[in-house]
């Protein structure tokens, strides 16, 4: 298979770079066309497909490098090749700029934010005596390479392909990597992310400014090729363009910015030619045309084309064969010393958490030592979760105090926390079910190393890749799913999704691990072999903090417990001795535990 699909490449790369010499030239600039529209497509397939933030604003940044190259080379008389870096870090800022502003927003307000900002932009195009106003800059010259001046599409073709091929490799080698991980995680909220040390919104900046680039540089190509520059190629309406090429493309994979690209321009290309016809120059009917087909697109193929290839793939191709197990780095990720038997982890003292008029916490204190596992019960309702979003950081405490590993937590963002070395599960799952079972585990590993969004796109940082990819591995294999490792998340049953956060919360290599009802849903004998792991790992000098309702295996596991009711703390000690209470044993007939 790797043979055929290798012939499939190669006889692609013969096609294109044979297709300017056979072909027409008004061909030839439709294809470029179409490699331009890629471009930015592209981008949108990483900002709105994979990292879940729609713009309908990129043909500002096309049209904001378009006219950064085409003012400096005909004004200022510089090279088209100092016009690209000018393009690029001017594309860059504004979009760093727009993402300050904007992308603290969330979900439909940010959209709302780029149609305001797309506007803007492309007006202030029209309004700007230096930029020719409505009549725009003419005169721009082509690129030159050595000396051979790419005039013709048919020059300027190998230029624009050679772009987008990097652009395309570079986009699938980010997000095949630590950063591509997390990118690929943005979905589904950035709770997640942040008990992973991960930064959501530095993430989504870095993908933002991204996508942005990869439209500065069609906009830089757009310039020399078209040679002339005026407002309307860079409104609203050729963003909303720009985002039905990633959507018939298919704005979960790659090619789709391709596929879209070609089939948006091919169409516009037909319609332009047929419609005139059909309407007797009614004018504009081209967009009625587009808007009745987006809206079909919508109904039935919401995964574009590529979906559909994707599926006719696998139809045609064996099953994956079985990946080789990964080997074991040179220098496996290095491990915490964790602190001596006995010495306090967490110290929470008096916390209160109101939530309006309900007190969901109140003045409760604890010490977790290390080596110990540590249970805290309660009715439904007494708090437990809420404790637990208190003391890894997740939402602040309206009083009190915490202190992790000697030091004062208090008020520190849940990243921070997960990097000193606290990782956790969560009462309702947080997986990534589009993703691998490796994958979800090595998204718990992100804090450990730290290779950029340049350096994988680049491909410089495979050596990290390795070592957390093993360290995900060597996770999997300890609870049981090694041999699952390529399988999405998603089709696991709930017990096993459990079991797996797990796993992701020890690719943190943590001090304190916190679990939020990690046995509902699991099996007997399931619950058996949690059980026996959670001792293993406290055998290891792992520290545990636990909430669980079923009191069969708290009792057989813990060696304290904390009881809460009603938000405060009932009382505390070996489990023989609060199985016995009284306070205890009403309070769990009250509940409902
Ligand atoms: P437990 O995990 O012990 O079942 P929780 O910590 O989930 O209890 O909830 C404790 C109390 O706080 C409940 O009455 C719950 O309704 C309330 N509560 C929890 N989270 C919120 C929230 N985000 N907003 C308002 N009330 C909340
Ligand atoms: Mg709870």
């Amino acid at each position: 298979m790797k043979s055929t699909s290798r012939i499939f490449w190669l006889a692609l790369l013969l096609v294109m770079l044979a297709a300017p010499l056979v072909l027409g030239t008004f061909t030839v600039s439709l294809l470029n066309e179409i490699g331009i529209g890629a471009l930015v497509a592209l981008g949108l397939v990483l900002l709105t497909g994979v990292g879940g933030a729609t713009s309908f604003g990129q043909a500002a940044f096309v049209g904001i490098a378009a006219y950064a190259s085409a003012w400096l080379t005909t004004s200022q008389g510089m090279s088209p090749w100092l016009g690209l870096p000018f393009a690029l870090v001017l594309t860059g800022v504004s979009a760093w700029v727009i993402g300050v502003l904007t992308l603290r927003l969330g979900g439909h307000f940010l959209a709302l934010s780029t149609i305001a900002w797309g506007l803007s932009i492309s007006m202030l195009f029209g309004t700007m005596e230096s930029l020719g106003r409505h009549t725009g800059l003419s005169g721009i010259p082509p690129v030159a390479v050595g000396g051979w001046s790419l005039l013709e599409p048919q020059a300027m073709y190998y230029l624009i392909w050679s772009v987008v091929l990097l652009a395309c490799l570079f986009s699938r080698n980010l997000l095949d990597s630590r950063p591509g991980r997390a990118i690929r995680g943005l979905r589904g909220g950035s709770v997640l992310l942040a008990s992973v040390g991960a930064d959501a919104y530095h993430l989504r900046m870095s993908l933002f400014v991204t996508a942005a680039l990869l439209a500065g540089l069609a906009g830089w190509l757009y310039a020399h090729m078209s040679r002339y520059v005026s407002p309307s190629p860079f409104n609203v309406h050729a963003s909303i363009e720009y985002l039905l090429m990633a959507v018939a493309g298919g704005v979960g994979s790659l090619a789709g910015a391709l596929v879209g690209s070609a089939l948006v321009l091919a169409l516009k290309n037909a319609l332009q030619d047929w419609l005139p016809l059909i309407t007797h120059g009614l004018g504009q009917m081209d967009a009625v045309v587009f808007a009745a087909l987006f809206i079909a697109l919508l109904h039935f193929a919401r995964g574009g084309v590529m979906s559909f290839v994707r599926r006719g793939l696998r139809r045609w191709r064996p099953a994956v064969a079985a990946r080789p197990r990964l080997t074991a780095p040179a220098h496996p990720l290095p491990r915490r010393t964790l602190p001596a038997k006995g010495t306090p982890v967490l110290s929470v003292q008096q916390a209160v958490r109101r939530f309006g008029g309900l007190v969901a916490v109140n003045q409760v204190s604890f010490d977790v030592g290390a080596g110990e596992i540590l249970g805290l019960i309660g009715p439904n309702g007494a708090g437990k979760s809420t404790m637990f979003n208190l003391l890894t950081g997740t939402i602040p405490m309206s009083a009190g105090h915490v202190r992790f590993l000697g030091r004062d937590i208090t008020g520190l963002p849940q990243r921070e926390v997960a990097r000193l070395g606290l990782a956790r599960t969560f009462q309702h799952v947080k997986l990534r079910p589009r993703m691998t079972l490796l994958d979800n585990v090595a998204l718990g590993a992100h804090a450990r190393t730290r290779p950029s969004m340049l350096r994988a796109g680049l491909r410089l940082d495979r050596e990290e890749e390795h070592r957390i990819l093993y360290e995900a591995q060597c996770q999997l294999d300890r609870i049981g799913l090694g041999d699952s490792a390529h399988e999405l998340a998603g089709n696991l049953p709930l017990g096993t999704q459990r079991v797996l956060e797990i796993a992701r919360a020890l690719a943190a290599d943590p001090v304190l691990l916190v679990l939020d009802e990690p046995a509902a849903g699991l099996r007997r004998n399931e619950k058996i072999v949690l059980g026996e792991l959670l001792r293993k790992l406290r055998d290891e000098g792992l520290t545990i903090l636990i909430v669980e309702h079923d009191m069969e295996f708290v009792m057989k596991l813990v060696d304290r417990l904390v009881v809460m009711n009603f938000g405060s703390k009932l009382t505390e000690g070996l489990p023989a001795d609060v199985r016995r209470d009284e306070r205890v044993q009403a309070a769990y007939l009250g509940g409902t535990a």
